[in-house]
């Protein structure tokens, strides 16, 4: 069993780091915040006083941070203080820039390194369910997989550096815009005298079918379990989704790729949020569509 430190405990790290301490793991961990590191250590992670301490003796090192900024950071403080060909794993869902830029940082010092953004949201990383995408060279996966599957349950090396982070805001790219396009023909439907469970079950016979509409589907009723059943809680954050469109508009910019669609999809997020909106579910941003949620 392989000695970790897990560098982020937060919302998502937290039930990660429990998770490879589940699969018998030795796993040391540190966080800015205090009530994060109480949670992980009652899960049985060794908190240490800072982040030096923990990747100390650990033969591979797990971020889960917020940003790009903040995993350069952390890679910049930590990547000399580890042991000499460590495997850093950054599961922080981050600009393919930065993803490029921490593992520079981990080529620099001699360790392996992988970006491995995550999907399933809270609830899959408490579970062990979580999608995991991970870029980098053949060695790092073969390195990183056995850890992996304690935290995910599909697992899928995707290519070189990057392009773990590239398949996430690729992926969350059509994600935002099917909601949006999902979210319009159930409004159109309803103001038609349709109703969404006809719509539902010709849509998911026909060529409207999408996980959208089978899973986050944005009406009350014909699926139990989506988050417009259950007054809109996350689920995945609008807040979220509003991120990784940033991030996607921010790699098409820098690739000169035209995306209207992406365009209009962050800023109609961007709007949505603004107006105390960022803590629902995304499939929520209906009913601004709808004109019951004031933009
Ligand atoms: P979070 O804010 O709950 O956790 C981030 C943690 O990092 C915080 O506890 C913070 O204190 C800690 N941190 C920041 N700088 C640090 C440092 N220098 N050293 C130690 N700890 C530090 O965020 P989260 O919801 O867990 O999300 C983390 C990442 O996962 C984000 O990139 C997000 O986009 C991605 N993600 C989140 C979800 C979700 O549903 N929450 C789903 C998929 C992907």
């Amino acid at each position: 069993m392989a000695k970790i430190a897990f560098i982020g405990l937060g919302n998502m790290g937290g039930p990660m780091a429990a998770n490879l301490v589940k699969a018998g793991h030795s796993v040391t961990g540190f966080d800015l915040v205090e009530a994060s590191r109480e949670a992980a250590r009652a899960n049985g992670v060794e908190i240490k006083t800072t982040g030096a301490a923990a990747v100390a003796d650990a033969e591979a090192v797990i971020t889960m941070l917020l940003n790009g900024q903040m995993v350069l950071n952390v890679y910049a403080e930590l990547a000399a203080m580890a042991r000499h060909g460590a495997l850093f794993i950054d599961c922080s869902t981050i600009d393919v820039s930065a993803a490029r830029g921490a593992h520079a940082i981990a080529d620099d010092h001699d360790h392996v390194s992988l970006d491995c953004p995550v999907s399933g949201g809270i609830a899959g990383a408490k579970d062990g369910t979580l999608t995991m995408m991970a870029g980098g060279s053949p060695e790092a996966f073969a390195r990183a997989e056995p850890l992996l599957k304690a935290m995910g349950e599909r697992i899928v090396h995707c290519g070189p550096q990057g392009t773990g982070q590239a398949a996430k805001i690729c992926n969350n790219l059509m994600l935002g815009i099917s909601m949006l396009g999902v979210s319009e023909a159930f409004l159109l439907a309803e103001r038609l005298g349709l109703s969404e469970q006809v719509l539902f079950d010709l849509a998911t016979s026909k060529s409207g079918l999408s996980r959208t509409l089978v899973k986050y589907l944005p009406v009350p009723g014909p699926v139990p379990s989506s988050p417009a059943n259950h007054g809109f809680t996350p689920g995945f954050t609008s807040a979220l989704m509003q991120k990784d469109l940033k991030l996607a508009q921010n790699e098409a910019q820098r690739t000169s790729t035209t995306t209207p669609l992406g365009t209009l999809a962050a800023q109609l997020y961007a709007l949505f949020n603004t107006n105390g909106n960022a803590a629902k579910d995304f499939s929520a941003i209906i009913n601004m569509l709808r004109g019951t949620e004031k933009p």
